[in-house]
């Protein structure tokens, strides 16, 4: 099978009016920078054809593209950011099940709306999907705007997911750039610059208008993301079939991922993360993160980062003075899982923790609460966490007495 590829953020909106008054731009652009291919009217037409041709036979049945509805297109859209689609299919299904319009997922409460979404990371995505169904409810009526200046100033939403939404939902002749599109630019065009550049984004962003096509602007924006996605992959591009290939300077040269042409990315930084399993009488000191930053407003067992000439133990018991005001001692250590996000990645190291004083209080946290570990699933953890409690679940009857 082949692969289904994540779609990245990151890209920019542009608009190509109906009747393509653009072209004339574009072609200066095109002309500027001198692709392998030429940008000639001809070799876009011809393209777009076979793109779209391909596209409407063989678009893969998702369920957002049952219907148009802007709602279950936008919950799709940021579901896709930084996720595949085989993984979001079923948090899709659960998510629609459990909030079926904007007015359900605005008047649920914020902590609902995380546990749906726990496990798919990023959750900085929930939180602006509720902030943005509550504006939508106020501001609109509770119908999804249909208007870029709109959309765009709903939280969580930026260029490329408004022009997703605009072309897919709307029709509007809005251009999308993400990674999949960047990508199959690149490779069309055998494009040297480096891709991450600002002249070089501004290249492609040109090109896409160019190629792109106003009299079908939702159905062409789906087939380039979706030839990124299933066709033209990072690592091994299915060159074979794919339905542009007569058209594609990199097939042509033979090396396709050689593009797009990015310089080596910085080593991610990574840190060591105490945190401390606190038990009193059978019950577990959970506390909540702060609504704002880093995994806002989800679960976990206090803790934070180790500081210089500090044991994974004194970070522990340090901890949960600072976020709670409990005092702690460490009985002995559970287990470490290491994480990685985005920009950084963790080794998170569990100790268990014996109670011994102080009334918890939220000092760095939002709430806090005593709970069995029994109802550990009840509340939405980071995804980090989930191997912990998976393991405090499975051995609830061989925990330390402690
Ligand atoms: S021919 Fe290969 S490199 Fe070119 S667009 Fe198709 S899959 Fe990508």
């Amino acid at each position: 099978m082949r692969k289904q590829q994540q779609r990245s953020t990151g890209a920019r909106l542009g608009r190509a009016e109906a009747g393509r008054p653009e072209q004339g731009v574009v072609r200066d652009a095109a002309a500027q920078w001198q692709p392998a291919v030429a940008a000639d009217e001809e070799w876009l037409q011809r393209c777009r054809a076979a793109l779209l041709a391909w596209f409407d036979a063989s678009a893969r049945v998702l369920p957002w593209r049952e219907d148009r509805d802007p709602y279950r297109i936008w919950i799709s859209e940021i579901m896709l950011q930084q996720t595949q689609v085989r993984q979001v299919l079923p948090y899709y299904e659960r998510f629609l099940a459990r909030f079926p319009d904007v007015a359900a997922l605005a008047a649920a409460p914020l902590d609902a709306v995380l546990k749906a979404w726990e496990g798919m990371g990023y959750y900085a995505r929930a939180r602006n999907l509720h902030r943005a169904a509550g504006e939508i409810v106020t501001r609109y009526g509770g119908r999804f705007p249909g208007e870029a200046e709109a959309v765009l100033g709903l939280p969580g939403i930026g260029s490329y997911t408004a022009a997703a939404i605009l072309s897919i939902a709307f029709g509007l002749p809005e251009v999308v750039v993400d990674g999949n599109v960047v990508r199959v630019i690149t490779r069309l065009t055998a494009m040297a610059e480096e891709a991450r550049a600002a002249a070089g984004r501004k290249k492609i962003e040109a090109m896409a208008v160019a190629f792109f096509d106003p009299g079908r602007p939702g159905d062409f924006n789906e087939a380039m993301m979706e030839l990124g996605a299933v066709i033209c992959t990072p690592r091994s591009p299915s060159c074979d079939v794919c339905p542009v290939a007569g058209c594609c300077a990199a097939f042509r040269e033979g090396a396709p991922e050689r593009y797009p042409v990015k310089s080596p990315r910085r080593a991610r930084p990574h840190h060591q993360i105490a945190a401390a399993l606190i038990w009193r009488e059978g019950r577990l000191l959970i506390a909540r993160r702060p609504e704002k930053g880093l995994l806002g407003g989800l679960w976990e067992f206090p803790g934070g980062k180790q500081e210089s000439g500090e044991s994974l133990e004194q970070t522990a018991v340090r901890e949960a003075a600072e976020e709670l005001g409990v005092e702690i001692e460490v009985a002995e250590k559970y287990m470490s899982v290491d994480h990685a996000y985005t920009h950084f990645s963790i080794t998170l190291h569990l100790f268990h923790c014996r109670y011994l004083g102080g009334s918890p209080s939220c000092r760095a946290c939002s709430d806090w609460r005593w709970i069995a570990p029994e109802q550990l699933r009840e509340y939405a953890f980071p995804r980090a966490n989930g191997r912990v409690i998976d393991a405090l679940l499975q051995e609830k009857n061989v925990l330390p007495k402690i």
